[in-house]
């Protein structure tokens, strides 16, 4: 297996293949089939995160993957932002459509025309709907499985407000549910940043985004979530009646947690050299029981490893037992490689005193546990094994924050790996010249500023050297 720290893009590459986490022999470029053991990880993070969006007082709903052209073209940044990206259907049967149909890139503009009919009085606000649906947009930058791939997996909220407050509150939850998500159940770090105004959601007021860092100094963006303001209840026409009888637009925010490419920041963050590391809650298989026959013993070994598997399943824990004719030395790589968070090794031994050795597959610790404490063991240190995780996460990602005053110092910490803070002029649209300085000089983009963290500006400007405005991350990126 290839060095997950000196050789991440060939570590990536393999780690997709050998533990069939999809396929790319599809004959359409840029798409890729999705394989069961991703799948079924995937499936997990859905029901997580729209248990999450139900929590929030989002209401499900699934929208027609087609959208009319004219609906496009309502908002002028939106369809300048986006119609590059956008795959259209042209023909129905042998019939040319009188309109040509986007296949939808993102929802805005499907939903928001529906919104404008259901909401009417105050009463029906909030509106807060989720949609998990996959999009099609034509990148041109290369694809890479989960990272960027033309079809993707997401969800999309999209929610309307009287007041511009409930607004601001909103993208604040959406925040907050990614952290309660992502770190708190995936183990994944990140940070939030405001984008600047020059590379905003086309049509929104402000973004913002989550950046976590793959192991390779690359940030790789997660959800990101919108301030929309009234530019899009306006070309829309999403409004409701006041108090006072009069007519007003709707404040709106949406938001898109990408399932698919958070699937790659827990392979890329918690992955090591002997392949896959799932926290417990994702693995598909959660417990895989390795039965080690010797000449004599094969019966009693087969019926304590099937023993085993229906006690944890009385539990509610996923176990199998691998019966393949394989060594138990090569059943070790295997399942290591696909991420089974412990490994119960049985034996003649074992089956004779009921007492089973575990392996956690993040440490490899070894434990001795008793038959009958096996499924409160299992979910006890599979609970602490997400713990573990975490920290481990979370102070890597630490130590690859950095602080740099000019041009030169930041092209250093950019080639040890490192999310760097740098003193910057503006991030309204005038800093954008600095911002392409920067990419010019040390191929890396200003992210934006930390939110919810107020960070006082000092200094000159590392480009055009006027006082800064800003404390901006600059980092390279996916
Ligand atoms: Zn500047």
């Amino acid at each position: 297996m290839q060095n997950k720290k000196s050789n991440f893009s060939e570590w990536y590459t393999e780690i997709t293949k050998e533990a069939k986490l999809c396929d790319l022999r599809y004959n359409v470029k840029g798409f890729v089939i999705f394989m069961p053991w991703s799948v079924t990880s995937m499936k997990k993070m859905y029901n997580i995160y729209e248990a999450e969006m139900e929590r929030t007082g989002h209401k499900p709903a699934w929208f027609p993957a087609l959208i009319p052209e004219s609906n496009f073209h309502k908002e002028s940044k939106h369809v300048e932002g986006f119609t590059p990206e956008v795959f259209w259907v042209e023909r129905a049967g042998d019939n040319k459509l009188e309109e040509r149909l986007a296949m939808r890139p993102t929802s805005e503009t499907a939903m928001y025309q529906m919104y404008s009919l259901w909401i009417q009085g105050k009463s029906d606000l909030p509106l807060k709907i989720y949609h998990p649906s996959q999009v099609w947009r034509y990148e041109t930058k290369a694809t890479r499985p989960f990272i960027r791939s033309r079809e993707f997996y997401w969800i999309e909220s999209h929610d309307a407000f009287a007041t511009e407050a409930e607004a601001r509150a909103q993208v604040q939850e959406d925040m907050e549910m990614a952290t309660n998500v992502i770190f708190g159940e995936f183990g994944v770090p990140f940070l939030f940043f405001e984008r600047p105004q020059w590379d905003k959601f086309p049509g929104a007021v402000s973004t913002y985004a989550a950046d976590c860092l793959m192991p390779d100094g690359r940030v790789l963006q997660l959800p990101s979530t919108h301030l929309l303001g009234q530019n899009f209840a306006k070309p829309f026409d999403v409004k409701f009646l006041n108090e006072k009888g009069e007519s007003e637009y709707c404040w709106q925010t949406c938001y898109g947690p990408c399932i698919s490419r958070i699937y790659a920041a827990i392979i890329s963050t918690h992955g090591d050299d002997s392949g896959l590391v799932l926290p417990y809650s994702l693995a598909p298989i959660q417990a895989i029981v390795v039965p080690i026959m010797r000449k004599g013993s094969e019966e009693a070994v087969e019926k304590a490893a099937r023993e085993v598997v229906s006690l944890l399943a009385k539990s509610g824990i996923r176990a199998e037992v691998d019966f393949s004719p394989n060594t138990p030395g090569f059943k070790y790589n295997e399942w290591e490689m696909k991420g089974v968070p412990f490994r119960i090794e049985v034996g003649g031994r074992e089956a004779e005193s009921g007492i089973f050795t575990v392996v956690r597959r993040d440490i490899r610790a070894k434990a001795q546990v008793k038959k009958e404490e096996l499924a409160t063991w299992l979910s006890h240190e599979g609970a602490r094994m997400l713990d573990d995780m975490k920290k481990k996460a979370q102070a890597s990602f630490d130590s690859r924050l950095a602080k740099a005053d000019s041009m030169e110092a930041l092209s250093a910490e950019l080639e040890k790996g490192k999310i760097v803070a740098v003193p910057f002029c503006t991030m309204e649209k005038a800093g954008e010249a600095c911002a392409d300085a920067v990419k010019e000089k040390c191929a890396a983009n200003v992210r934006g500023t930390r939110y919810g963290k107020h960070e006082r500006a000092h200094g000159k400007c590392i480009a055009c050297g006027k006082d800064a405005a800003a404390i901006a991350y600059i980092a390279r990126q996916y």
